[in-house]
């Protein structure tokens, strides 16, 4: 039986982030993943670094907005009504967290998490070899309406208070940004502290091959074989069981298989979305990615061609997919950006892996020695900083803790030393 001191449980760039800053301390880490590393949702995504987010994508609070994606017309947002009556708890969690005091609160205390995402991702890629992919251009967001420019308020003013710069601009300073955009908008916000990458994979990749030069196994393997042996936890993988001490969920989107069989549920839901990449006409081209606000969609210049990534998808996680969303959004992303064909014949779909009011769950599983769960939704590199655990997360402890009051002290005891 093979043993090691970690088990981390899935290689996106959660899972191969934290197996790599594991080895750097020295620790000898398996990383399982029942696919390659990097080829779920860390393949497709936008690739912003997170770092200048100050609100996390909120429920919308514009009648108008809701009525639009209720009536499926909107860009920005789909759904499959089959699947709503199973998301109502979860969207009604998303939208008391997306009250104006509760994202204020919620945006300072995600900021010293957010605050470091570029500066420990670009030491990373240095030590990765992955530099070529970073880009700190900063990120453009451009407004239609002077209303949802308008909605930005309050950003600013917590720009303000945590120093980051965030500039206002006309369409003309836009332009001057990125010539190619064409004027449908009237107002722009540009972040320049904002990173991106060329590839998200690419950089999974190349974290991935740091951590096997210092050491590190990557297996394949199924997380939900994961079982208590002794004081630690057994994995099976293609070469046969592993054990370790102490195991780390970051199974990202698929979280929930392994932690509800063991009792630990958790308010993760998904919130799909899909990217094409394109050519673009003539001569045109992005220098950053560009946030058209109000139609709700990224192009990002990628290696592989401008990648438009898609807002949300409220659908189960393994529901075929069904990119509609495009159809809407085309004449509208036309309109901003001369696009050309279509360099791709598949359209990607990932899940984000979302809580209703984005903060991650890092830290010691609650009940189960050694199982240390790491998941979160557009969110940086996780940290196990001075960091105040999520009310949901906090709830699930004192559940359990009362749950264990009514039972006799010899169980008690011997859950403590299990
Ligand atoms: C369209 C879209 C755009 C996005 N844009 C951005 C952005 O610009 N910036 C940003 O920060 N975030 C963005 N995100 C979110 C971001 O991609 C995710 O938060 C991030 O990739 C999650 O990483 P992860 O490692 O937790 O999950 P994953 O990358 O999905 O990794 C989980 C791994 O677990 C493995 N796994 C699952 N089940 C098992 C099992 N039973 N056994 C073994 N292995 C298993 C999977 O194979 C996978 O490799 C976007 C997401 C989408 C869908």
């Amino acid at each position: 039986m093979a043993r090691t001191d970690v088990l981390v449980l899935g290689a996106g760039i959660v899972g191969t982030s934290v197996a790599l800053h594991l080895a750097k301390r020295g620790l000898s880490v398996a990383l399982l993943d029942r696919a390659g590393v990097g080829e779920q949702t860390s393949f497709g995504n936008a690739g912003i670094v997170e770092g200048n987010t100050i609100f996390p994508p909120a429920f919308p609070a514009d009648p108008g907005a809701l009525m639009r994606i209720a009536l499926k017309r909107a860009g920005e947002a789909n759904y499959h009504l089959s699947f709503l009556p199973q998301a109502l708890p979860w969207l009604i969690a998303f939208r008391t967290a997306s009250r104006p005091a509760r994202l204020i609160e919620n945006a300072r205390l995600i900021r010293p998490l957010f605050a470091r995402a570029v500066a420990e991702h670009e030491a990373l890629m240095a030590e990765a070899g992955a530099a070529q992919f970073l880009r700190k251009t900063g990120w453009l967001k451009v407004y239609r309406s002077a209303r949802s420019f308008k909605a930005l308020n309050a950003e600013f003013d917590l720009a303000a208070e945590f120093g980051l710069p965030l500039q206002a601009l006309d369409v003309a300073g836009a332009q001057t940004l990125e010539p190619s955009l064409r004027p449908v908008f009237a107002h722009a916000a540009f972040w320049p502290q904002a990173a991106s990458v060329s590839n998200p994979y690419g950089v999974t990749r190349a974290y991935a091959a740091r951590f096997a030069a210092l050491g590190g196994v990557t297996l394949h393997g199924d997380a939900r074989s994961l079982h208590r042996a002794g004081a630690g936890w057994r994995v099976e993988t293609n070469e046969g069981g592993v054990d370790a001490r102490e195991a780390v969920v970051a199974l990202g989107p698929w979280a929930h298989d392994l932690l509800d069989p063991l009792g630990l549920r958790l308010p993760l839901m998904v919130k799909r979305g899909y990217h094409r990449h394109f050519h673009a006409q003539g001569n045109a081209g992005l220098a950053r990615p560009v946030l058209d606000a109000d139609a709700g969609y990224v192009i990002t210049p990628m290696q592989q061609g401008l990648r438009m990534t898609t807002g949300v998808e409220i659908a189960a996680r393994d529901a075929a997919p069904t990119p509609v969303q495009f159809a809407r959004l085309m004449p509208k992303a036309r309109e901003l950006f001369p696009l050309g064909e279509r360099s791709d014949d598949q359209t990607w779909l990932g899940s984000r892996p979302c809580f209703p009011d984005s903060r991650p769950v890092i830290g010691r599983a609650p009940g189960l020695n050694g199982l240390r769960p790491q998941t979160a939704a557009r969110l940086p590199r996780r940290r196990r900083a001075r960091w105040r655990a999520p009310s949901h997360w906090r709830r699930a402890c004192r559940a359990r803790r009362d749950r264990n009051a009514d039972r006799p002290a010899a169980w008690r005891r011997s859950r403590r030393q299990r």
